[in-house]
């Protein structure tokens, strides 16, 4: 997978059936099913793959309990269903892991153990596990950091969760071994017309600032909250005058060690005083905290959050923890910008009541729009979208249901003893590709935190690495979990990212970026 091989097969002067901008879950869903279809597939994204909210999830593989609260049964029976496809075609990368709702009122434990009921049922046979009611001790052996005084019980129930820009990596190289061409770092600078209507892009490799032309038969804009700089540019080509449709709206993820809450197990508060839920899940060897839901009216890559958020996160986590986490405490700090999609009209500022649902939206000139929705139903999202592109005869019909099925790289029958996904990362979040990792020079080489060697060569060699930052960030979830450590281990990394790629890994401006995630507001 040499870059340049990809840049030359981007110069070739093909008609792809299928061009799609962005290589989040939305962009590389559809790539996938585009391609497992047999349509010839070109992708770019302007950063990495998953550079942009999708590697910021609370990594939740969700029904959405809240949205069973708000009556929305057909979102929840859609995710659940979703969860059990997502769960068994990458088992390396997504399990099952059980959450506690604790009670400190007489009314809470039936009240949100009937919904949850109400949530296995909708699930049906795709359950992961049947919904509990705890005594005090017996929510205590779950949540053993959880506030003692005035616990009364709580509620077991069970969801999944995942690595997130692991999981978008296996998406792009599955989508890759059916035939799809993914450039990262090749922005869309641009929509070709012919006739009124969409026939292709122009992009640059910023590696180079070579520009190339694309032409395809349909073009797919699934760039999450920036969906609207391609519409406008659209809409100018065209004559027309096109209203955003994207209101972002932030959320702040706070990394605690896990020794504030052990037992592996997560936290679910269903109210906050915002009315918010607030989870405290176990990943990958830490704890994360959040998250919030703060409308925002600019679009950085790397949105920081307000002294609020982390004031807010904190304060409610002590209410809920028997030591609570400081700012001292905190490993890292991210946050993600939800793509949350307005009705006409509206301006976007309550994004609390905004739909979580996603919407495909075709213009005049024939550019699909797709964004909003959630992680876990990328899939669903990418056939809703191929069957709107078939609706609209930009690209021909064909079968659904294609990836249901479908294992992603890496993916193997889960051995007995595996880690879960609340453990550290390790040779084993690579599945079935250990032993390709393992081959590679500097496999008993460790840099720090179980990454080695061996590791960054694969990452380089295989997963379309280019810098320090998609390493220690998306391919290693170091950033994420310890920004300090990953700061620590930048030159090292940069060093054999360099002599693998030949190029410039950016070890500088990842220094600065781990200290970034460690500045705390106020
Ligand atoms: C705080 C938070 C927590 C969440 N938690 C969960 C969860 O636990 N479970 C769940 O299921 N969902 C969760 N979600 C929702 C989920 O993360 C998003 O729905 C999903 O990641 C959106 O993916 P996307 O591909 O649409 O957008 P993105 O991931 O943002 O991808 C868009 C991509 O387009 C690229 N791009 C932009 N402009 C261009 C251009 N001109 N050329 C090329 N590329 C371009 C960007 O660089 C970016 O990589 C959460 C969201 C947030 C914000």
């Amino acid at each position: 997978m040499k870059r340049q091989q990809l840049i030359a097969q981007l110069a070739r002067p093909v008609t792809y059936d299928v061009a799609i901008v962005g290589g989040g879950a939305t962009g590389l869903g559809v790539a996938l099913d585009a391609a497992a279809r047999g349509f010839s597939v070109v992708l770019v994204e302007s950063h990495d793959f998953a550079k942009g909210t999708s590697s910021r999830a609370t990594k939740l593989v969700h029904g959405g309990v809240r949205y069973l609260a708000q009556g929305n049964i057909g979102l929840v029976r859609e995710a659940l269903r979703e969860r059990t496809t997502l769960l068994r075609n990458a088992p390396h990368l997504a399990g099952p892991l059980p959450f506690v709702m604790p009670s400190y009122r007489l009314w809470e434990t039936p009240f949100y153990g009937a919904g949850l009921k109400m949530y296995d049922a909708l699930a049906g046979k795709a359950g992961l596990g049947a919904t509990e009611f705890l005594s005090r001790e017996q929510t205590l052996a779950c949540l053993p950091t959880a506030r003692p005084d005035g616990l009364k019980g709580g509620v077991k129930y069970w969801d999944g969760q995942f690595d997130d820009a692991r999981l978008a990596l296996a998406l792009a190289r599955t989508a890759a071994s059916r035939g799809a061409l993914l450039v990262n770092y090749c922005a869309a600078t641009g929509l070709r017309h012919e006739n009124g209507k969409v026939a292709g892009l122009t992009c640059e490799d910023l590696e180079t600032g070579k520009l190339h032309d694309i032409k395809a038969g349909c073009v797919i804009n699934a760039t999450g909250v920036w969906v609207d700089e391609l519409r406008q540019k659209d809409g100018a080509a065209i004559g027309r005058q096109v209203k955003p449709m994207v209101a972002p709206s932030q959320g702040v993820h706070v990394v605690v060690d896990q020794k504030f809450l052990p037992g592996g197990h997560a936290l679910m508060v269903p109210k906050t005083a915002d009315g918010r839920v607030l989870f405290g899940v176990p990943w990958l060897g830490k704890l994360i905290l959040g998250t919030t839901d703060t409308p925002r009216h600019d679009l950085p890559a790397e949105p920081r959050p307000f002294k609020e958020e982390l004031e807010f996160i904190l304060g409610e986590s002590a209410r809920y923890l028997a030591k609570a986490p400081r700012r001292s405490d905190i490993r890292s700090m991210w946050v993600g910008l939800r793509p949350l999609v307005k009705p006409q009209g509206d301006d976007g500022d309550d994004t609390k009541g905004l739909s979580r649902e996603h919407t495909v939206l075709v213009s005049r000139s024939g550019l699909v729009t797709v964004t909003g929705g959630k992680w876990t139903t990328y899939r669903a999202m990418a056939e809703d979208v191929l069957d709107k592109c078939a609706d609209k005869r930009l690209l021909k019909r064909t079968r659904g249901g294609v990836t249901a099925n479908l294992m992603l790289v890496g993916s193997d029958p889960v051995p007995a003893g595996r880690p879960p996904l609340s453990e550290p990362q390790g040779l084993h979040s690579y599945g079935s590709e250990g032993a390709a990792v393992t081959a590679l020079r500097g496999a008993r080489r460790e840099l720090g935190a179980g990454l080695t060697e061996a590791m960054v060569r694969f990452a380089a060699r295989s997963e379309y690495a280019r810098t320090v930052e998609d390493v220690l960030a998306r391919r290693w979830r170091l950033l994420f979990l310890d920004a300090h450590l990953a700061g620590s281990l930048a030159g090292e990394v940069g060093a054999i990212l360099q002599q693998e790629n030949g190029t410039d890994p950016q070890v500088s401006a990842f220094e600065e970026l781990a200290r970034l995630y460690l500045a705390l507001p106020g």
